[in-house]
């Protein structure tokens, strides 16, 4: 087939390192099944993307997000206002000249940028949506700004809130976005999300049925979710591709893999808080205290810091930590997340919870302490915890940071002990599950192949 008989898709995303992703993901599965894929996105991070040999097969675009190159992008309200006027322009123009050339019978936004939706329906473009969330947020934001479900006042975080196919939920497992301690550009921003849902005509899922069916079914009579996932790179799956379909933010310490090959089996603590969380000084301390009284091997990702463009070392862990633990502990300013989770050293996850990681550890078998943070972090937590229960979450203080000792019992609870056993079971279940989610005849498989026949369909 020539590239101009292929079915054409454009997907539109922010450079955010759990945005594009799983945009990256599905394009690699869309083109293994004969789709020509565009990804366009914001020239803040077109160095990173271009420089990047693993995505060669794919064709990137990009459009200003219309602040200047120094901005510093962490200023998430100016970001966002800025994207929706003079990103949203600039994202169509591109679009008009791209579709000088190219047929796209599609194009796949990303939920965090509404007005890519409205661009592409202005252009006549049929909108797929990528979720890149658990469907459970896709239920959560549906229902509360769709006003389906009874959502008490917010303010008091003791109250609970019953949704369907959920456990009762206390407000601070809701998503922090529509909470009142949140800004009110971040809800103005998810309901305009929701808004924009009447006029897309696919949504797919980075989540897999067999780990969200109730879920998944109870949303099919209001705005149905079409799991495709996990989306994760091919080799987390025993494909023989070692191939990591990912863009990456900063550079991977790969001799992290190196060190985890010279320890004995589930003997090491993995600790990442994803590509955006800053933690404070004392979040840090305690994590750094914990880990040294456990006794316990551990790799910790402690990311830099981009500051207007430019990377501040975000390495702040007392001397002592790091003298207490040497031989024991390894350091380091970003992995390959994916490498490291199947690797057999690792034990156990601390993690932020962030959606593309709880579904890297779910592939994985790794079971996961939940140190949730904002966004769908502290809802993944709960899901983890009461639903998935392939882990445990850390209780907060009034400050909302954990203590030494909290994370040390979470720590002792995941590594030994009846729960110990009761949840590294779980997990191998959840692996799995996720193993078969992608086979040929899965859920997932089926809902790939029904969306890749409609932009077929609607191509001839
Ligand atoms: N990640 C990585 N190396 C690291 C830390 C994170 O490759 O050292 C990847 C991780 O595998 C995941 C993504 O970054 O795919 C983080 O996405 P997630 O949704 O978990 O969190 P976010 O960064 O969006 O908060």
């Amino acid at each position: 087939m020539t590239e101009d008989e292929k079915v054409k898709v454009l997907m539109v995303s922010l450079p955010l390192q759990g945005h594009i992703n799983p945009m990256l993901k599905l394009a690699k599965r869309l083109i293994s099944k004969g789709v020509h894929v565009t990804i366009a996105t914001t020239e803040y991070a077109r160095h990173r993307i271009e420089q990047d040999p693993q995505n060669s097969e794919i064709k990137f675009e990009f459009f200003s997000d219309g602040l200047a190159g120094d901005f510093d992008r962490s200023n998430n309200e100016a970001l966002i206002n800025s994207l929706k006027v003079e990103g949203s322009k600039n994202l169509s123009t591109l679009i008009t000249n791209l579709t000088k050339v190219h047929n796209y019978s599609c194009v796949i936004v990303n939920p965090f940028v509404p007005f890519a939706i409205e661009v592409a329906v202005d252009q006549g473009i049929p909108c797929a949506l990528l979720w890149i969330q658990a469907c459970a947020l896709y239920s959560i934001y549906y229902r509360y700004f769709k006003n389906i479900d009874f959502f008490p006042d917010l303010k008091d975080p003791n109250e609970k809130v019953q949704l369907p196919c959920l456990p009762k939920l206390e407000v601070r497992d809701l998503p922090s976005l529509i909470l009142p301690s949140s800004p009110h550009y971040f809800w103005l921003l998810m309901k305009e999300f929701v808004q924009a849902l009447d006029k897309v005509k696919w949504v797919l899922g980075t989540s897999f049925y067999e780990i969200e069916e109730e879920i998944v079914n109870s949303m099919a009579s209001l705005t149905p979710i079409y799991p495709i996932g996990p989306l994760v790179s091919p080799f987390m799956l025993g494909k023989k591709e070692t191939n990591v379909a990912s863009v990456d933010m900063w550079n991977a310490e790969d001799s992290c893999i190196e060190w985890l090959d010279s320890k004995p089996p589930s003997s090491v603590i993995y600790v990442s808080f994803g590509s955006i969380t800053v933690l404070s000084q004392k979040q840090k301390n305690n994590i750094a205290t914990a880990l040294k009284n456990s006794n316990i091997s551990f790799l910790w990702v402690v990311r830099p810091r981009d500051i207007g463009g430019s990377q501040e070392d975000g390495a702040e862990l007392p001397l002592e930590f790091f003298e207490k633990t040497k031989g024991r502990g390894l350091v380091v300013r970003w992995c390959q997340q994916e490498k490291v989770l199947i690797h057999p050293a690792v034990a156990c996850f601390i993690s932020h919870c962030g959606w593309n990681s709880t579904l890297e550890t779910v592939v994985a078998g790794v079971p996961v302490i939940g140190y949730p943070d904002w966004t769908d972090q502290r809802t993944n937590a709960m899901l983890i915890e009461h639903v998935f229960q392939n882990g445990v979450k850390v209780n907060f203080e009034e400050d909302g940071v954990a203590s030494a000792e909290e994370i040390e019992r979470c720590i002792n609870k995941i590594m030994e002990g009846p729960r110990a056993i009761e949840i590294r079971k779980r997990a191998m279940e959840m692996k799995d599950a996720a193993n078969k989610a992608l086979l040929e005849g899965s859920t997932s498989d089926k809902n790939i192949n029904l969306f890749i026949s409609d932009l077929i369909a609607k191509k001839t």
